[in-house]
Order: C-alpha cells, then sequence, then structure tokens
C-alpha cells in the first residue's frame, strides 16, 4: 500500500514509513526538575547556607535576571534554568528568612536541572522507519512538533457471511434458523489488528447473491473475510462462487479448530484482492483469523512482527484433547501471570468449534501437538491475544 500522512492522532496502530530524525530538542531548553531554588551549586558547598532570592520563575517563563553569587531564584517545575545558575535545591530543603532563603542541603553541579536534549537531541533518530506506532510515539510526535506522519494506510477489510440459516436483524428465529455471530465477531478482530472493518453483509448459499457480494467487495475493498461455506457440503457455495472468480486455494490444515480454509485473489481489472474464506463454525472463525488472517493483514499495513509472543506456560488444570488426529489443538485459555513469574493458563471450557461462549473469555491460545494434551503443572505453548 502506497504511504498516507495523517495527522498524529490518526495514525495510532500504524507502521511509520520513514525514520524520525529530530529537528528540535526535548527538552528544548534546561529546565527544572523540582519546585525550589536555582542557584550556583558552588554557593551551597557548607551546608546550610544562605542566598538572597533574587525572584521568581514559574514553566512558560522566560528569566531575565541573572543569579549572582550569593544569590537565589525561585524557580517551578519546567521553568528554564536562569543564566548564572546551575542548579536547584528542592523547596522541601528550605526554610524562607526574609528575602533570604536558608538552604539545609549542599548541590552539586547539575543536580535537578534537565539538560537540553536529554531525552532527544536535534539530529537524532528519535522514531525508526516499521515502528508500530504506538501511544507514547504519538507523544514524542508531539513533544517534537511534528504534526502528521507519513505511515502505511490501515487497509479496507471487507467481512460477509455466509449462510441461509442466518439472522442478523432481532427478528424472531423460524425454524432452522439462528443468529448471526461470525460477522460481528470478525468485523471487531479486524478493527482491533487496526484495520477498518467494512460490513458486506450476509449472503444467502445462492451463487448469484454470491458473485454480486464479491464484487461489490473487489469495489470497495483492499482484503475480504468471509465466514462460512468452505467446507464439504452440497451448499458450501462460497467454495464454488471464488473459484470462478478468483485464483483460490483449497485447503485443508492440519490443526482443530479451522480445517477447512480457503485463500485466494479475487481480480477486477487493475486491482488484486485478497480473500480469506474462513470455516463457519464462530470458533473456528475466530482461530483462523488470528493465525492466518491477521497476519497477512498486518503485512499488507507494513509491519516486520506479524505474530503474537509465544510463551512457555504453565497448565493448572489438565488440556485434554483427543489423540491420534495428526492435527495441532489451539484450544482457548486464559492466561495469567503466577507469583512464580510464569504465565499460568486454565481452559476456558467447552472446546466445539461452535461453542463461541465457551470461549469468548480466552485471551491466549493453547497449542496442542497430537497427543493426549497436557496434564496439570505441565508445560504448553500458548499464543497471548492481548
Ligand atoms: P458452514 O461452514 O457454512 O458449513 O457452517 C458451519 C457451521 O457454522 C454451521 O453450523 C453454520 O450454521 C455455522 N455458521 C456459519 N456461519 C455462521 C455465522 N455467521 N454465525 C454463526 N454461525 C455460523
Ligand atoms: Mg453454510
Amino acid at each position: 500500500m502506497a504511504p498516507v500522512v495523517l495527522p498524529i492522532r490518526a495514525a495510532l496502530g500504524c507502521v511509520l514509513v520513514d525514520d524520525v530524525v529530530a529537528r528540535e530538542a526535548i527538552p528544548p531548553f534546561a529546565n527544572s526538575s523540582m519546585d525550589g531554588y536555582a542557584l550556583r551549586a558552588v554557593d551551597t558547598r557548607v551546608a546550610p547556607s544562605r542566598l538572597r532570592v533574587i525572584g521568581e520563575i514559574a514553566a512558560g517563563g522566560a528569566p531575565t535576571l541573572t543569579v549572582g553569587p550569593g544569590e537565589a531564584m525561585r524557580i517551578m517545575t519546567g521553568a528554564p534554568i536562569p543564566e548564572g545558575a546551575d542548579a536547584v535545591i528542592m523547596v522541601e530543603e528550605s526554610i524562607i528568612d526574609g528575602d533570604h532563603v536558608v538552604l539545609s542541603s549542599a548541590a552539586a553541579p547539575g543536580q535537578s536541572v534537565r539538560r537540553v536534549g536529554e531525552d532527544v537531541a536535534i539530529g537524532d533518530t528519535a522514531l525508526l522507519a516499521g515502528t508500530v506506532l504506538r501511544p507514547a510515539h504519538l507523544g514524542v510526535l508531539a513533544s517534537l512538533g511534528e504534526l502528521s506522519v507519513s505511515v502505511y494506510p490501515r487497509i479496507t477489510v471487507g467481512v460477509i457471511s455466509s449462510g441461509d440459516e442466518l439472522v442478523e436483524d432481532g427478528s424472531e428465529l423460524k425454524p432452522g434458523q439462528i443468529r448471526e455471530a461470525n460477522k460481528e465477531l470478525l468485523m471487531a478482530l479486524v478493527e482491533r489488528a487496526n484495520a477498518v472493518p467494512v460490513d458486506l453483509g450476509l449472503v444467502r448459499d445462492d451463487e448469484k447473491e454470491l458473485v454480486s457480494a464479491f464484487l461489490d467487495a473487489i469495489g470497495r475493498c483492499d482484503a475480504l473475510v468471509t465466514s462460512g461455506g468452505v467446507s464439504m457440503g452440497d451448499y458450501d457455495l462460497v467454495k464454488a462462487t471464488l473459484n470462478r472468480l478468483g485464483e483460490m486455494q483449497w485447503m485443508q490444515i492440519a490443526i482443530q479448530p479451522a480445517k477447512p480454509f480457503a485463500f485466494g485473489r479475487l481480480k477486477h481489472g487493475e486491482r488484486v484482492v485478497p480473500v480469506f474464506g474462513l470455516p463457519g463454525n464462530p470458533v473456528s472463525s475466530m482461530v483462523s483469523f488470528e493465525l492466518i488472517a491477521r497476519p497477512a493483514i498486518l503485512k499488507m499495513m507494513g509491519h516486520d512482527v506479524l505474530d503474537r509472543v509465544l510463551v512457555h506456560a504453565i497448565a493448572d488444570a489438565p488440556l485434554r484433547r483427543r489423540a491420534g488426529d495428526g492435527k495441532v489443538n489451539w484450544q482457548r485459555v486464559v492466561a495469567h501471570f503466577g507469583d512464580d513469574g510464569r504465565v499460568h493458563v486454565e481452559s476456558t471450557g467447552a472446546q466445539g468449534s461452535h461453542q463461541l461462549a465457551n470461549s469468548a473469555g480466552a485471551n491466549a491460545f493453547a497449542r496442542l501437538e497430537d497427543g493426549t494434551g497436557v496434564e496439570s503443572g505441565g508445560e504448553v505453548l500458548v499464543v497471548l491475544l492481548d
């Protein structure tokens, strides 16, 4: 995607295109880190010292007086250090005595003075190209006077749910109908990935409807995520329709949940839109989005790091699975840091791929190789989702 220039506030979570080289220093001038007295350190060598107070300066002020021998200036945090002074003694170590101040401690030169450029000097590379902008990075850009920034844009990701049985308008369910879940789930996951979700609606198991939905998607979106209709059923028409329109790869992935998966490219004139055909069961949709679609979406937005953090965790209760299917299980778990400094996990509950409610609280997926699972106290690899 071609870079765009955005106001910094709009660039949260985006990837920086170029290094940001500081044109200004942070701090821009030497200033006090304390409320206290600006003075010459040499005048405080023998504590207590008694100095004449010649004035005061607050944050935002510009000093006009020079601090001479035997003198001090009342100073507030963030105020510029006046000419002549080279240290600040905090107010807690002072007692006012008429127009003098008595200081109970000695100051070292530079004490409580924030030097010019001590965070960022002019010419420093403050942020590297490729940085994923976090809230603090936006603060740094603002500190440098950079009001806008060149980033890779958020891509728009169309989300389609398919299936004759689906209802999303809140109306009473007729026999055989269920409520739509995946579109809400996937729209939110797209948003969490810092992309822009586009609701392309529910599409019936009908080739004509599917074709027009996909063409609509090509026109409006940079990528497309569909759910349902990619397995072996007679009405899994997403598969057939995408085959007609695009270059598709159909996969049976050796994972559970989310075995069937489709990836392909829809072409329309110059445009090529990648499409991720996720299975319909809600948990399968969630897991395959996380493991497969999300990294691809991040890559389209210029990210270098595509994988989430993987850690060795302790299973606080057994994580069971059926052995012998040759698949890797991705079980939904809740992870927390224990007092031992390790990540601990527990299953969220029933692990059926249709049981989204039982998986909804997961903040991690545990990776279980083929076998019977992991006993209580055993180690397990987990992907942290937050
Ligand atoms: P499919 O992949 O179309 O065969 O769907 C597999 C299962 O997931 C079926 O039980 C569907 O009813 C269910 N399903 C498909 N799409 C959705 C959706 N958007 N929300 C909730 N359940 C769905
Ligand atoms: Mg279906």
